[in-house]
């Protein structure tokens, strides 16, 4: 518990940054300008709010948000319960403000865990963090899944990108852009039902996800919907080829379409509950 002193402290800190205008991209500048062979960038502050912001960090000068706000309406996996938020403290009763939440691991930006679908693998909070920071590769199959919801990344996407961008490099998080972050605020598109009762979004094909986890050296592969593999599949191949090899994924990913598709680094702060299956995790670009 903060003694009233802290308490006040900290007030009026965040009084005087408030007064200063002064946004956490100012916060973090002043960090990176401390940091060896930084001081030739300048950072400009942006507005806190959007998903993006301006840094000075090593040679990085961006960096990106790529996950959703979670919020009781979020869109989950058919068959989950929604998310539930519930204000246990308040200023008016405790003087402070906190809330308790309940949602399944699998709700919002999140990770899957190899114990996810191979007993006796590893639970999310037992990955290594040198997983966590990883070469982003961005493949890019919106157009297509514009007209066709049951898109798939197939091998010849890995191997097209890979013949603009270069080999993939070691140790690389390879995500999907579908298009498909811009239905989040509409959890019906999102989940894309069919009158078949089967889900129609995009994912990543068993033979993409083969080629990248035997032939290539990834960390782990997200996708922009719901899960690794694409609505429309009668059985999970993709989470098995991927968290089998002990990788891991992340679902629901945001605003793959604001980051290159190549030279961006990802930042994974994955979750760290006994027994992870995987959980909401804070997914960040930095370009
Ligand atoms: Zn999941």
């Amino acid at each position: 518990m903060c003694s009233p002193q802290i308490i006040e402290a900290v007030r009026g800190e965040v009084s005087r940054r408030r007064a200063l205008g002064l946004a956490g991209a100012a916060v973090a500048a002043g960090f990176a300008s401390r940091l060896p062979g930084a001081a030739a960038q300048t950072a400009t502050p942006v507005a806190a709010g959007g998903g993006g912001a301006t840094i000075a960090l090593g040679s990085y000068t961006q960096v990106q948000d790529l996950t959703h706000t979670i919020t009781p309406e979020t869109p989950v996996f058919p068959g989950y319960p929604q998310p539930e938020f519930e204000t246990v403290r308040n200023f008016d009763e405790h003087g402070f403000y906190a809330q308790m939440l309940s949602y399944v691991e699998h709700t919002g930006t999140h990770m899957d865990a190899p114990a996810h679908f191979v007993e006796g693998l590893a639970f999310a909070n037992e990955l290594p963090v040198a997983q966590f920071l990883a070469p982003l590769a961005v493949i890019d199959i919106s157009e297509r899944a514009a007209s066709d919801p049951d898109a798939q990344v197939m091998p010849d996407d890995v191997l097209a990108w890979e013949s603009e961008h270069g080999a993939l490099p070691a140790g690389v998080f390879v995500a999907m852009n579908s298009g498909w972050a811009a239905r989040i605020d509409d959890p019906e598109a999102f989940i894309n039902m069919g009158d078949d009762d089967a889900l129609h979004f995009p994912g990543f094909h068993p033979d993409a996800t083969a080629l990248l986890v035997e032939e290539r050296d990834v960390v782990g592969i997200g996708v922009d919907t719901l899960s690794l593999d694409y609505g429309a599949a009668t059985s999970f191949d993709t989470h098995v080829i991927l968290l089998g090899a002990g990788k891991y994924g992340l679902e629901g990913l945001a605003a793959l379409d604001a980051v290159p598709a190549a030279g961006g680094l990802v930042i994974v702060g994955g979750p760290k509950f006994q027994n992870a299956s995987g959980g909401p995790s804070r997914v960040m670009a930095l370009y």
